[in-house]
């Protein structure tokens, strides 16, 4: 009989994973939650579609991962591919973002200050200033200190809430676009609105929102939800889940920082390599979802530190159907950390668009924190389940930024591997 494989969480990790391995033999996913979709689920309040954290959107520039996914779907009629128009607001006025393309839309004093930053920073090239290592340098080192101070270090202070210079900037490699003279100066001089650059569009279901892709992925998978995995032990050359359920590999897709209370083990080194991940940083988020006046724009960024909120995202912009329960539009409000209800119904009174909350939800694993060790730590522990045949999969789980593309990436090459291991040992 071919050996199984037990996926432990049903995120789009998981669910890309369980479809991977399924082409090659038997898979079960098992899920805590009542539903599938992890990070990515979606309710519907009173008809109106609420995304419970972000606003999940779909691109991949990766052609062969934007190939799989479509094979799931029909483009055309189950998704709408949308113009993306983010704005940033500052002093009250809508700006245009990336803000560097937009510096035509700030005060005469502040454009010449970054353009002097910018041109000082030009004459520096090549002169040998050191690499960036961290992510506060780079934002300071590439578009000068009067952007970083203005947008960069407020907006991502807020999201991170910690020292940006503790934030290693190989975490930032292909996720940032690298800012460059000429096209901020291209951008500011002929005034391309976004819709005319790449990446400007994304897609989003019609209907259901990111449930919907996640709810696709499961079909026909072996799918458990309401149980959670409690223990894996390693049992005469098996896996045993919860001491009953004997399986040939784990894949796990949960918080890596759980797993030294579920992996029973007597390998000293393994022990060792799981206490390393317990006290990993994330960020958590908190979301109020809201009515909104009728507008054009998909995400709004706020730097400003008047405003707790750090990020509007006008999910009933996306689909007409999302508003279904609303005379208005919809849209979510996203805060760093836990935020009280009635803290967040305050926060929200000062924004834009006469804000009407519908509902809220607090998610504490939103965004991971990468710091200098946390790549070597968990490639590390991959390294000591390897001989159990555990593996780690997914944002959490890795330690890594991933959308959901990425997340599909590495799902894909997670089966990959395990197909050749598989194709040596019995995994
Ligand atoms: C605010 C925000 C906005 C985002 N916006 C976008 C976007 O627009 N586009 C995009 O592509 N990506 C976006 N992302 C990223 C996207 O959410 C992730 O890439 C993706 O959801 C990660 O899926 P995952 O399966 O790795 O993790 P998760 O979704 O966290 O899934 C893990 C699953 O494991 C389950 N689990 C954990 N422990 C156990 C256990 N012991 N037993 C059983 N089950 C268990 C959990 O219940 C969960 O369902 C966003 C993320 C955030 C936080």
């Amino acid at each position: 009989m071919k050996p199984t494989i037990t996926v432990i969480g049903a995120g789009i990790s998981g669910l890309a994973a369980a479809r991977f391995l399924a082409e090659t033999g038997p898979v079960e996913v098992l899920e805590k939650a009542e539903r599938v979709g992890g990070l990515v689920q979606c309710d519907y309040v009173d008809g109106n579609l609420f995304h419970k954290v972000g606003g999940h959107v779909f691109n991949a520039k990766n052609q062969d991962i934007a190939d799989w996914f479509w094979a799931h779907f029909d483009v055309e009629a189950e998704f709408y591919r949308v113009r993306r128009n983010a704005k940033i607001l500052m002093d009250g006025k809508l700006v245009g973002y990336p803000l560097e393309n937009y510096l035509y839309q700030l005060g005469k004093a502040t454009v010449t200050r970054v353009m002097d930053d910018l041109l000082a920073l030009r004459e520096r090239v090549g002169q040998g200033p050191e690499p960036y290592d961290n992510f506060r340098d780079f934002l300071e080192g590439n578009f000068g200190t009067t952007l970083y101070r203005l947008y960069f270090e407020p907006y991502n202070r807020k999201i991170w809430n910690t020292d940006l210079s503790r934030i290693p900037l190989e975490w930032l490699h292909g996720k940032l676009p690298m800012p460059n003279l000429r096209e901020i100066l291209l951008s500011n001089v002929l005034r391309e609105e976004e819709s005319a650059m790449v990446h400007a569009t994304f897609y989003y279901p019609k209907t259901g929102g990111s449930q919907f892709i996640a709810d696709r992925l499961a079909r026909g998978l072996r799918v458990q939800t309401g149980y959670a995995v409690r223990s894996i032990a390693a049992r005469g050359g098996r896996l045993v889940l919860d001491g009953e359920r004997e399986t040939d590999a784990v894949v796990y897709t949960g918080d890596v920082r759980r797993l030294p209370d579920l992996l029973r083990t007597d390998d000293p080194d393994l022990q060792q390599a799981l206490e390393a991940v317990r006290n990993l940083r994330a960020e958590s988020t908190s979301n109020l979802f809201c009515e909104c006046d009728a507008n054009d724009i998909s995400w709004l960024y706020l730097p400003e530190p008047s405003v707790r909120a750090h990020r509007i995202i006008y999910t009933g912009n996306f689909s007409a159907a999302n508003n279904h329960g609303s005379a208005r539009r919809t849209c979510v409000v996203e805060f760093a950390g836990r935020v009280g209800r009635d803290v967040m119904e305050a926060e929200v009174r000062k924004l834009p668009g006469n804000l009407t909350p519908l509902a809220d939800n607090y998610e504490p694993n939103s965004y991971v924190i990468q710091e200098k060790e946390t790549r070597r730590t968990i490639n590390a522990l991959k390294e000591r389940l390897q001989p159990y045949r555990c593996y780690l999969l997914g944002r959490f789980a890795e330690w890594e930024y991933y959308n959901m593309d990425k997340a599909i990436e590495a799902a894909r090459d997670l089966a990959r591997h395990l197909a050749g291991e598989g194709a040596k040992t019995r995994y």
